[in-house]
């Protein structure tokens, strides 16, 4: 297989891998970036953003990651397209195989390869895509003031953001599968004593509806062993909250990961416990999940993997003279 040396190769083009290449390539250790499945990651599937510092009027998630790459770009970084299809950490220099056949080889490794939100599966959640459809309240939230919305799940996330929504809009539903939460104990006394939110246990969505957006979700509930009832409830907003799956399954056999598969690193910053080798953005943060907390720890993992590069070069010198 085709192989090529790097000193630094980021996987992820999400705010945590672009921000890891803009300064990687300002401290001049010509990082190379893969982008991964999804080109921009998953701020590309938001609306608008208008919580990341900068933007007094927002921009659109599409145009900030191209502003992001650009950026990474004009300082040489090596971005490309191509997908991490599996990995070699056992020793230095790191082999990461791309789309199966190239291997990179690099002595720094940063991974910001993200989570993915999961849907439930239905067609129209991909017709109504910032449309009425989202899997993120903190970043969609805001346009729906004083509207009505539905939150699926009845985990601590989806009472989160019903809590949240409830702040914005006029009414929350939130569309539990089973007949309790899932949810911990002050989350659950929480949403069930706001006053604007109502929970449809045993409740599944079927469907969503609306000619320019969303403008309903077609329920079903359940009503004993061999009954349910269909009916139709009229939204603005219909939120997913039943859980991200963070994107690590190549990496599991060599780092630690929490149940989900979340990558567990040193303190939570950027260390992993193989030197080189650093964890940012989604993959390793399970409870912020932001744009400018990603951001914030590729900018850390993309300084730390200087530092070792000119640790070991230092290294390198010695054991020459
Ligand atoms: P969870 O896995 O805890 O909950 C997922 C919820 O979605 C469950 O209610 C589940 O239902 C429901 N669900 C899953 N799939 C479907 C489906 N296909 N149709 C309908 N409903 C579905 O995920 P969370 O994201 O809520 O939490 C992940 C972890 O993060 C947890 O450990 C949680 O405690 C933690 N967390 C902590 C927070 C905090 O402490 N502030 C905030 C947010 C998360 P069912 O119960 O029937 O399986």
């Amino acid at each position: 297989m085709n192989k090529e040396q790097v000193k630094c190769l980021i996987i992820g083009s999400g705010p945590a891998g672009y921000t890891a290449a803009i300064y990687a390539a300002r401290a001049n250790i010509k990082p190379v970036l893969y982008q991964g499945l999804q080109t921009g990651g998953q701020l590309t599937t938001t609306t608008d953003i208008e919580n990341f510092p900068g933007y007094p009027t927002g921009i659109s998630g599409t145009e900030m990651m191209e502003n992001f790459r650009e950026q990474a770009e004009r300082f040489g970084a090596d971005i490309r397209f191509g997908i991490a299809t599996s990995a070699d950490l056992n020793q230095s220099p790191y082999e990461i195989t791309i789309d199966g056949e190239k291997i990179i080889q690099t002595e720094t490794l940063i991974i910001a390869t993200g989570a993915t939100a999961k849907y439930l599966g239905l067609p129209e959640e991909d017709t109504y895509a910032g449309m009425g459809v989202s899997a993120c309240a903190t970043c969609d939230g805001f346009f729906y003031k004083k509207k009505v919305v539905a939150v699926v799940g009845g985990g601590d996330t989806a009472c989160e953001e019903a809590i949240y929504l409830a702040g914005i809009a006029r009414k929350v539903y939130m569309i539990v599968r089973k007949p309790y939460l899932r949810a911990s104990r002050i989350m659950q006394d929480r949403v069930h004593h706001h006053e604007n939110i109502e929970i449809l246990f045993e409740h599944n969505a079927e469907g969503l509806y609306g000619e320019h957006g969303v403008e309903g979700v077609k329920l079903v509930k359940r009503l004993g062993e061999n009954d349910e009832e269909h009916y139709n409830l009229p939204i603005d907003g219909f939120f997913l909250a039943i859980g991200h799956r963070p994107n690590s399954d190549i990496f599991k056999p060599y780092l630690e990961t929490d149940e989900t598969g979340y990558i567990l690193t040193i303190d939570g910053g950027p260390l992993t416990r193989i030197p080189g080798v650093y964890a940012a953005g989604d993959v390793a943060d399970s409870n912020y999940r932001q744009a400018i907390t990603a951001a914030a720890s590729g900018c850390k993992a993309a300084i730390e993997a200087e530092r070792y590069l000119s640790e070991l070069e230092y290294q390198r010198s010695i054991n020459q003279e």
